[in-house]
């Protein structure tokens, strides 16, 4: 579905992506793990058009994307929830979720928002409140929801389990889990490796803007050199 082929990036005269390959299979999750720094996120915002490569291509379902703005992929089907959330704190949650579909033209909006409230009820519940009102797990769930509203075909998650307690860091992992078996394709960037390989198919490993290693989920949780090196030793 996504084919990722060699991207360079750059901020300023630094690079920080250095010829990046991946792929990510319809219907699967695909995480890719990595230290701080590794360059995770700018790989995210090359994705999600925030960045613009300076060399290699992007294809989206067969169709070469790249280069193309958030706007644009967004209506192709790729939408991106950003490290630290970036819900808008001083509208309500309502208005958060329609935020989501804003760009879609059918009528199905108002029964897609009543779905997902359904499938966070804690939303529902709170759809009058200001999202900067809302816990942390509650503006991640937010923060999904609203980018779920845009019907996505791939959902691009930057460390959604980021300064999260590990109880509501449970909850947002069984959600990605039920979106993606809901006929979501999902690529995740993660710290919390553990957690992100075991409901993952695939996993590449990021080091200073290199891919080092890769495998299926179970491979790499197998690899002791890998669980030393990315997953802490539990
Ligand atoms: P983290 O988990 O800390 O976000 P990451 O793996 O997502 O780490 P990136 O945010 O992609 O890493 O950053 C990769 C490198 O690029 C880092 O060395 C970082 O300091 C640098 N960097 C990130 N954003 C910018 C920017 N806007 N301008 C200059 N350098 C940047």
């Amino acid at each position: 579905m996504l084919k990722v082929n060699g991207i360079n990036a750059f901020y300023g005269k630094i690079q920080v992506l250095k010829s990046i390959s991946l792929e990510v299979e319809e219907g699967s999750i695909v995480t890719i793990l990595g230290a701080n720094g590794a360059g995770k996120t700018t790989t995210m915002k090359t994705i999600s058009g925030l960045l613009k490569p300076q060399a290699g291509s992007i294809q989206f379902q067969g169709q070469d994307v790249t280069g193309l703005r958030p706007d644009q992929l967004l209506r192709k089907g790729i939408a991106l929830v950003p490290e630290g959330r970036q819900i808008l704190s001083g509208m309500t949650v309502l208005e958060n979720l329609e935020m989501g579909a804003y760009h879609r033209k059918d009528n199905e909006i108002d029964q897609d928002i009543k779905n997902v409230m359904e499938r966070f009820p804690i939303l529902e519940e709170r759809q009058k409140q200001l999202g900067g009102t809302l816990s942390g797990g509650q503006q991640q769930m937010l923060a999904i929801a609203r980018a779920i509203l845009s019907k996505p075909k791939l959902l691009l998650l930057d460390e959604p389990s980021m300064g999260l307690a590990p109880l509501i860091v449970a909850d947002i992992f069984k959600i990605i889990k039920e979106i993606n078996e809901a006929g979501t394709t999902v690529l995740l960037v993660e710290q919390n490796a553990r957690q992100a390989l075991k409901i993952s198919d695939y996993g590449y490993v990021l080091e200073t803007g290199k891919m080092v290693a890769e495998g299926s989920s179970q491979k790499l949780l197998n690899d002791p050199r890998i669980m030393e090196a990315y997953l802490g030793r539990k």
